[in-house]
């Protein structure tokens, strides 16, 4: 036998070097005690470790699987959190932050009527708009909140300083009969929605909508018109819908039909709407929801302040229907909290129906993630931490008292847990907060904006 020349020696090297693996450059790392991922499978990974690379998740695995594949630029250290994807709120009205605590324990049409329409006729302004758009980041920021759908006033002001703020959100600009503080008429109205949908409609982060308030505060033209712009522009299209007995006695005596089968009249559903609400809704109805594919959006914190009533979920989930959850304005809440709206859909469906196995941890869980997701016909992107999804995660801390002891993580989130758990907060790759620390946003000039506006709001409402 040849005794090796050094050259054989040589290319040995290069051979054990190129076994070597090389690692994959990725821009974070985010290292946990837990990843439940709510893929396809719901597989949990513990301890486990999530690749992002810009804005979109690479892979998810354990600690050393990812780190012998990749090496990042920043690695997040989350080992004794819960890594989860980042709640859903599928229906807010997020400037209404600054009506909270201004009008409450009232049923909806008196509380719209008498307060919040007038408050809104004499306070909604761009400035409103933005300072309320800023508090409600922050508190979604700050309880895990990533993606939202808004409908309000001036939307492109707050789709500005959403996208400021780093989230993601579909906002919807609001189309209603009477007179408002963006549009004398709803034709003003919906020409406002089209020049902010071409405004926005290549952001990456923010989806422009149009949003007609209800089909009790617009006639049949409007409502055939926001469908009209929706279908135009391939945008979504928000709606409240079947909140309270009283807006289906009135479609019941104006046209001898069910809000779901009048707005089926109208051609108005369609595979990218979403109806908050669904509270009043038959056998009938339901059928047609699901035909469509129409987005629901469950709130039960709002609904119960309000007494509106209880959406059928049990039925909803049975039928397979899209499913998000929603809080609804600051004003019928009173917070953006969506761990509280996950532990109160799971406790009003219980209630409800006398059946304590109702929506289960798991299926309020399933509500906050992939069913918001589906429900805002985003599932491709969001929902799941998923490679190739975008990377929109957030991490939980289970160090309280009353997180001890901790026998199965999800209860734990949707039972025990609060938004100020939270402790990152993720957002198509960019860390929003870190361990509560927050960037972009300023947390203390967020918050003194906030009650200076207040002051102005407290004047302008005789309190
Ligand atoms: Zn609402």
């Amino acid at each position: 036998m040849k005794p090796f020349s050094a050259a054989s020696i040589a290319a040995l090297g290069l051979a054990a070097l190129v076994a070597q693996p090389v690692r994959r450059s990725v821009t974070l790392v985010v290292l946990g005690g837990t990843v439940i991922t709510q893929n396809a499978t719901r597989d949990v990974v513990s301890p486990g470790a999530v690749a992002i690379d810009g804005r979109d998740i690479v892979e998810v695995g354990t600690p050393a699987a990812i780190a012998a594949k990749y090496r990042a630029s920043e690695t997040l250290d989350a080992r004794d959190e819960i890594i989860l994807p980042g709640l859903i709120n599928t229906h807010t009205h997020a400037p209404m932050v600054m009506y909270r605590g201004l009008a409450d324990d009232l049923a909806l049409m008196d509380w719209l009527q008498k307060y919040i329409f007038p408050a809104e006729a004499r306070t909604v302004s761009p400035e409103m708009v933005r300072t309320g758009t800023k508090l409600a980041a922050l508190e979604m920021i700050e309880s895990g909140t990533t993606t939202f759908a808004d409908m309000y006033y001036f939307e492109e002001e707050i789709a500005k300083t959403t996208a400021e703020a780093g989230l993601r959100a579909v906002l919807g600009q609001t189309i209603i009969q009477f007179p408002v503080a963006d549009a004398k008429t709803p034709a003003e109205g919906l020409a406002r929605a089209e020049r902010f949908i071409r405004e926005f409609q290549d952001n990456g982060l923010v989806v422009p909508a149009v949003a007609p308030h209800a089909l009790y505060t617009n006639d049949r033209a409007t409502l055939v018109a926001s469908a009209d712009v929706g279908r135009r522009y391939g945008v979504p299209l928000l709606i409240h819908f079947a909140e309270t007995e009283e807006e289906v006695r009135i479609v019941r005596e104006q046209f001898k039909t069910t809000p779901a089968a009048y707005l089926e009249s109208l051609g108005f559903w369609g595979p990218n709407t979403l109806a908050a609400h669904a509270i009043w809704v038959t056998d009938d109805d339901l059928a047609i929801l699901k035909r469509r594919g129409v987005g629901l959006s469950h709130n039960p914190e709002s609904n119960m302040k309000l007494a509106s009533g209880a959406a059928p979920v049990v039925k909803y989930l049975a039928a397979g229907v899209a499913l998000g959850l929603g809080t609804d304005g600051a004003a019928s809440n009173n917070d953006l909290d969506m761990f509280e709206a996950m532990r109160q859909a799971s406790f009003l469906a219980k209630h409800v129906t006398n059946d304590p196995t109702a929506v289960p941890a798991r299926a309020a869980l399933d509500l906050a993630t992939v069913g918001g997701a589906r429900a805002l016909h985003m599932e491709r992107l969001i929902g799941s931490l998923d490679a190739g999804k975008r990377a929109d995660l957030i991490t939980v801390s289970m160090r309280a008292a009353r997180q001890t002891p901790m026998y199965d993580p999800i209860s734990h989130l949707v039972f025990a847990s609060r938004g100020d758990d939270v402790r990152t907060t993720i957002v198509n790759g960019k860390v929003l907060m870190k361990q509560r620390q927050l960037r972009p946003l300023d947390r203390a000039a967020v918050i003194a904006d906030a009650n200076r506006l207040a002051a102005k709001v407290k004047d302008a409402v005789g309190r």
